[in-house]
Order: structure tokens, then C-alpha cells, then sequence
């Protein structure tokens, strides 16, 4: 007879297969797909989605779990293996299937009407699906278990170990700072300058950029390839193969840049996951924090440095003449403005975080019953208000901006945040690790950085839950210090106050 551990490793890698012929199927939907194709390949993504959910959540893998989870002689590696594909298929089972399937079809009507309601600035015609996804998501969080807040129980899916009560925590120090300093940067700050960058560049000429930087960061092309799409994402095919996708403004030249970047981070990441974990429910990131981490780190703490600037402005000029007067202290200036803004995704790195501490915590007071679905946008309004001193003129720019609460994604947005602060205190340790480190992005070299992150982050996929890793590589627990230190150093430099 085989043994249960070689037979629950075939299991995962027929997974793992599946999914990979999955993840080459959305990527080609998402950017080199013809139009007429669309409705078929919708189908036989369904067809395969589904297999891939049977086989996860299939006797024979539980059997397996429970046996190989009394076992002591499993490896380190295999152990990690069985507690992370435990804790999915445990939650996947938790939920009464004909209830999913309720709520399946309950999401799609609702995303539907999310959008149409967004394009008519109509929370109204939204409001009942969205009461709906909140329904389901309690429903959910009482069948997963939970021990102090229901919102526990959803946070699970994105950031393991991390709860309702940790984010506050970690919250209230960096809303304290952030909203008079951004208030400060407003009153008193010197906005940089970006006049000079008006004008039309050409996509060529665009990408062209992009893969300097790239190639740079140390992103391996012989391991994955850059496209064009209108919503960037990072798609991990399969081992050896972890493509990116970016959009480039004909008006902008840098937005597409970091977008690239920001990509090319959660890319590194991936590259970086070794072949022994291939197939074992331990390849991937270890929470999509820590995922964000790594993106938001090459994004804005590399990418918008001054030293990083000192490197890319000859490539810049060289690329875009009209940019040829343009000094290296213009241009890290000019990628540095922070503006109070309505819509999250096009926030600075100082606001950013602010977006989603409204959006946290108005999500909690809906899982918990404190917030009713009615008084959403008048909420919405007075907290941009109070954090950002701006105010929506309609829905659409307000409560109906992001997709993800029509489609029951309730828990997801503080993996976003937390990004940004893991990021800071991540950098802050390979600073004191690495000394020299900005003079290495001076002269165009971040293969230290690459190494460091390799090290302590990459090479471990799932092995460790988030705020145990950062543990390790930090001695510390997650905290915003770090980015508040970051920031304002930054910023008060840039802005001269
Ligand atoms: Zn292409
Ligand atoms: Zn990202």
C-alpha cells in the first residue's frame, strides 16, 4: 500500500497542475484574448475552477490530513505543508455547500448591480445586494468560528492570525500621525513641482522604461514576461513562469513605471519561492500583506527614492527627450506629491493608508451589526471628511468606488495597509542589516536588497504565518512606527517643513 504522505503529495500536485492551466487560461483572458472569445473561455475556466474545488475539498485529501497530522515523523517542510492545506480545506468545509452555492449566485447579481449602480451614482439600486453579501459574510464567519469578533473569522482568509482588535491597535497610532501631518503638508508644505512632465509620451517608449527597470530590480524574464492590460496584476503560472502585466498613460509617463514596479515586487516575490515547496500548498506568499510588502517596498521605497532617481534619471532623459532638462532631484520630487484625493486606487503612498482605515473600520460596524447598510454613504462622507478633508460629490466617487464588497469580500481591505506597514518595517531591518544600501540604488544595484528578501522572506512561500515571519526577520511585532517614521521623515524633507 503507498503511503498516505506520497499519496497526499500527488493529490496537491494534480492541484497544483490544474491550477497552473487555470492560471495561463486567466492570464491570456486578461490580455491577449479576442473579444468573440470571451464567452467560451468564461466556460471552460468554470469547468476547471470547479475541478480544482472538488479535488481540494475531497474526502481523500481530508483522510489524508487527518491521518498525516498525527504523524511525528513528517520533515519541517512537510508538517508546514499539512497545516496550511489543513487550515483551507477545514475552512472550504466548514461552509454547507448548498449555502455557497446560494451565495455564489447571490455575488454574482450583486457585482452585476454594483456596476451599473457605480455608473449611475445609484447606491440605492445597490443597497439591498449589499446587505445580502453582509448576510452571507456573518453567516460565514459563525459557521469558520470565531473567538472575540466575527470579523475575525473573515481577516483569516487574507492574514492569517491577524484580528479586529491587532488592527485597531495598530491603527490608532497612524491615523493620529498621519491626519495632521498630511493637514500640515497642505497648509505649510512646498508642493513639488511637475509642470515639466505635462505632455504626451509615447507607450514605445513607455515600456521601454519599464523594462530598465525591471531588468534592474532583478525581475528574470526567462522566468515570467511583461504585457499590457487595463487592471495590472501578477500572475504566478507555475514554477519558472510568474508573469506581470502593466497599463501605460499616454499623458503620464510614470504612472505605468510604477505600476511595473509595484508588479514587479509581487513578481520578485514569487520568483523567489524555491522548487522544493512547487505543488505543496506552500508556494505562494505567505498573506497577501506580506504579498503587498514586497510590491509596495520596490513601488515607493525604492522606486520613489531619491537614490533610486539619481540612477534612473540619465535612463529617463535618454528615453524621453522632452524630459532632457530634468534633474534627478526634480523628478524624485515630481513622483512624491501627496494629494488628499477621493479614489483609493490613485492615492500617494501618505494617503493611502487613511482609505483604508475608513474602509476597515465601516466594515467591521456592518459585520457586527453597529453600522446599518443605509447610513453607509453618509458615513463614507463624513469620514473622508474627518481623514482627508474631502468630500465625494456623488456615490460613485464615495461608497460605490471599489469592487470589493459587492463581491462578499468583506476582511480583505487591511491586507492593503497592512502592505504598506509591513514594508516599512521590513525596510527598516534590511537597513540595519545592510549598511550602504541606498549608495547600492544610487549606482543601480539592488541585488542586496533581492538577496536579504530572498533570505528572510521569499524562500519560505506559506512556511510561516504573516506576523510570525516579520517576527523573525524584525524581532518585532507589526507595527506602525516604522511607516510613520518613514513617512514623515520623507515627506517633511520634500516638503519642506
Ligand atoms: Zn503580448
Ligand atoms: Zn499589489
Amino acid at each position: 500500500m503507498t503511503d498516505t504522505l506520497t499519496r497526499y503529495k500527488e493529490h496537491l500536485r494534480e492541484i497544483g497542475k490544474l491550477s497552473s492551466s487555470l492560471a495561463l487560461l486567466h492570464w491570456d483572458q486578461r490580455t491577449h484574448l479576442p473579444e468573440k472569445g470571451h464567452a467560451a473561455r468564461a466556460e471552460v475556466i468554470g469547468k476547471l475552477a470547479k475541478m480544482v474545488f472538488e479535488l481540494s475539498i475531497s474526502d481523500d485529501l481530508g483522510r489524508y490530513i487527518e491521518e498525516l497530522e498525527t504523524r511525528d515523523d513528517l520533515s519541517p517542510q512537510d508538517k508546514a505543508s499539512v497545516r496550511v492545506v489543513g487550515r483551507d480545506y477545514r475552512r472550504h468545509k466548514a461552509i454547507p455547500p448548498d449555502l455557497f452555492e446560494k451565495f455564489a449566485i447571490a455575488r454574482s447579481k450583486s457585482e452585476t448591480a454594483w456596476e451599473k449602480a457605480k455608473a449611475a451614482s445609484d447606491f440605492a439600486a445597490f443597497r439591498p445586494h449589499l446587505e445580502e453579501m453582509i448576510d452571507y459574510s456573518r453567516q460565514f464567519a459563525e459557521y469558520y468560528g470565531y473567538k472575540e469578533n466575527p470579523y475575525d473569522a473573515l481577516i483569516e482568509d487574507y492574514e492569517p492570525g491577524m484580528t479586529a482588535a491587532k488592527l485597531k491597535e495598530i491603527i490608532a497610532p497612524l491615523r493620529d500621525a498621519l491626519v495632521p501631518f498630511i493637514k500640515r503638508l497642505g497648509e505649510d508644505g512646498t508642493k513639488p513641482r511637475t509642470d515639466f512632465i505635462r505632455g504626451s509620451f509615447p507607450e514605445d517608449k513607455q515600456q521601454e522604461l519599464s523594462l530598465h527597470a525591471l531588468s534592474a530590480i532583478g525581475y528574470d524574464f526567462h522566468a515570467g514576461r511583461l504585457d499590457t492590460t487595463v487592471h495590472p496584476f501578477t500572475i504566478g503560472v507555475g514554477p519558472g513562469d510568474v508573469r506581470i502585466t502593466t497599463r501605460f498613460l499616454s499623458d503620464d509617463p510614470f504612472s505605468g513605471l510604477y505600476s511595473s514596479i509595484h508588479e514587479g515586487g509581487h513578481a520578485l516575490y514569487e520568483q523567489g519561492i524555491p522548487d522544493e515547496l512547487r505543488w505543496t500548498g506552500l508556494d505562494d506568499g505567505a498573506s497577501m500583506g506580506i504579498h503587498e510588502s514586497q510590491s509596495r517596498m520596490w513601488e515607493n521605497m525604492v522606486g520613489r527614492s531619491r537614490a533610486f532617481w539619481e540612477f534612473f534619471t540619465p535612463i529617463t532623459t535618454g528615453v524621453f527627450s522632452q524630459l532632457s532638462a530634468a534633474a534627478a532631484d526634480d523628478l524624485y520630487r515630481a513622483v512624491n506629491v501627496v494629494e488628499p484625493s477621493l479614489v483609493r486606487v490613485e492615492a500617494d503612498e501618505v494617503t493611502y493608508n487613511l482609505h483604508i482605515m475608513l474602509r476597515f473600520e465601516l466594515e467591521e460596524g456592518l459585520i457586527n451589526g453597529r453600522i446599518a447598510v443605509n447610513d453607509l454613504p453618509q458615513l463614507w462622507n463624513e469620514a473622508m471628511d474627518r481623514y482627508l478633508g474631502v468630500t465625494p460629490a456623488d456615490d460613485a466617487h464615495g461608497v460605490l468606488q471599489d469592487v470589493h464588497w459587492s463581491g462578499g469580500m468583506l476582511g480583505y481591505f487591511p491586507s492593503y495597509m497592512l502592505g504598506n506597514l509591513y514594508a516599512a518595517q521590513l525596510f527598516a531591518a534590511a537597513h540595519r542589516d545592510i549598511p550602504g544600501l541606498e549608495e547600492d540604488f544610487a549606482r543601480g544595484e539592488f541585488s542586496r536588497l533581492l538577496t536579504w528578501l530572498r533570505e528572510k522572506i521569499h524562500q519560505f512561500g506559506r512556511i510561516y504565518d504573516p506576523i510570525d515571519l516579520l517576527e523573525r526577520v524584525t524581532g518585532e511585532k507589526p507595527d506602525s512606527k516604522y511607516f510613520i517614521d518613514y513617512i514623515t521623515q520623507k515627506y517633511s524633507e520634500i516638503y519642506k517643513i
